[in-house]
C-alpha cells in the first residue's frame, strides 16, 4: 500500500524510537518526509537509516524553538512545494517525582515542548499550506499518562492531558479541511521510557492483558492509519494504544 504517494510530512522528534518508526511507516508508503530532532549527528544518520535519500530530509533543532520550525517550514516551501501531514511527535519529561515538588521552571519547560511547540508547529503549518491539499492532517503523540493518574510523571501526564485536549480543541478549529487525532500509549520500549521499565520489564509487561510492552511499530501503524484516508471520517480523536492495560478489570 503507498497511501501517502506525492504527499509531504514532517515529523517531529524522529531520530529513534517512535519518530522514526512513524517516518519509516510513510516514507515506505510514498511520502517525502522531514524528520526532525536536536542531535544532527544522530539525525543525519537516521536520515540515512531510511534507506530513501530522495525522500527524506533533515533540519535539526529543538521543537520549540521559532527559528528551527521556520527553516523547517521554509524547507517544505522551497524544496517539497506543498505539505500535507504534521507528527507532532518530540515530548520531553525531564522530571521524575511527585507534581507538588516539581520545579517551576521544569513546569514550564515541559509545557513548552509537549504543548506548546505542537499548538505552534500546527498554526505555522497550517499557514505553510496544511489546509490547502486534498485535506491535510495532523496527529499528537499524547501518551496513557495524560489520561490516568501516573505517580512519578505527574506533570508529565498533565502536558499530555493539555495535548489531548488541544487535540480537540483544533479538530474543531481546523474542520473541514484538516483532521487532528492523537494517540495515547503506553510503556514503549524506547530510551524515553527506560526507566519505567529497566530492571522490571517482565513486571511491567505483566501488568498489560496483552502481556508484553509496546514497539515504536505498535504506535507508527495506528499513526499512518489516523493519518491516512483511510481514517478520512475521523477528527478530534484520541486512540489509546496500551496493551489493554486500560481495560484491566479492578483487582
Ligand atoms: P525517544 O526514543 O527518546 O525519541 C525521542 C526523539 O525526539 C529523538 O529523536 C530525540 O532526539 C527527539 N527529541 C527529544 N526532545 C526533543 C526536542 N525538544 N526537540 C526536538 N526533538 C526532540 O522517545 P519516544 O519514546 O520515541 O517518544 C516520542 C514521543 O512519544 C514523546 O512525545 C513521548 O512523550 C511519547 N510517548 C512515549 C512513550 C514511551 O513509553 N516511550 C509512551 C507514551 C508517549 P534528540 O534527543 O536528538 O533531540
Amino acid at each position: 500500500m503507498r497511501r501517502f504517494e506525492g504527499q509531504v510530512a514532517v515529523v517531529t522528534g524522529a531520530s529513534r524510537g517512535i519518530g522514526l518508526s512513524i517516518a519509516e511507516r510513510l516514507v515506505s508508503e510514498g511520502a517525502q518526509v522531514v524528520i526532525t530532532a536536536r542531535d544532527e549527528g544522530a539525525l543525519r544518520e537516521a536520515a540515512v537509516s531510511l534507506g530513501a535519500p530522495e525522500a527524506v530530509h533533515h533540519v535539526a533543532g529543538r521543537a520549540d524553538d521559532p527559528e528551527h520550525r521556520a527553516a523547517v517550514l521554509d524547507l517544505v516551501d522551497r524544496e517539497l512545494g506543498r505539505l500535507d501531514l504534521l507528527v507532532n511527535n518530540a515530548g520531553v519529561n525531564p522530571a521524575y517525582g511527585p507534581a507538588l515538588e516539581i520545579d517551576s521552571a521544569v513546569v514550564r519547560k515541559i509545557l513548552d515542548v509537549n504543548v506548546v511547540s505542537a499548538l505552534e508547529w500546527s498554526r505555522d503549518a497550517v499557514a505553510h499550506g496544511l489546509a490547502d491539499g486534498d485535506g491535510g492532517a495532523i496527529v499528537n503523540i499524547a501518551s496513557i499518562a495524560g489520561l490516568t493518574a501516573s505517580p512519578g510523571i505527574a506533570f508529565y501526564g498533565v502536558s499530555k492531558a493539555a495535548l489531548i485536549s488541544l487535540t480537540t480543541q483544533l479538530a474543531f478549529e481546523l474542520a473541514p479541511r484538516v483532521r487532528v487525532n492523537a494517540v495515547a500509549p503506553a510503556v514503549v520500549k524506547t530510551d524515553f521510557a527506560r526507566a519505567l521499565y529497566a530492571g522490571r520489564e517482565e513486571q511491567v509487561a505483566a501488568s498489560y492483558p496483552l502481556a508484553r510492552l509496546g514497539t515504536p511499530t505498535d504506535v507508527s501503524g495506528p499513526v499512518a492509519f489516523l493519518l491516512s484516508r483511510d481514517a478520512g471520517w475521523i477528527t478530534g480523536q484520541t486512540i489509546v494504544i496500551d496493551g489493554g492495560g486500560s481495560i484491566s478489570p479492578v483487582s
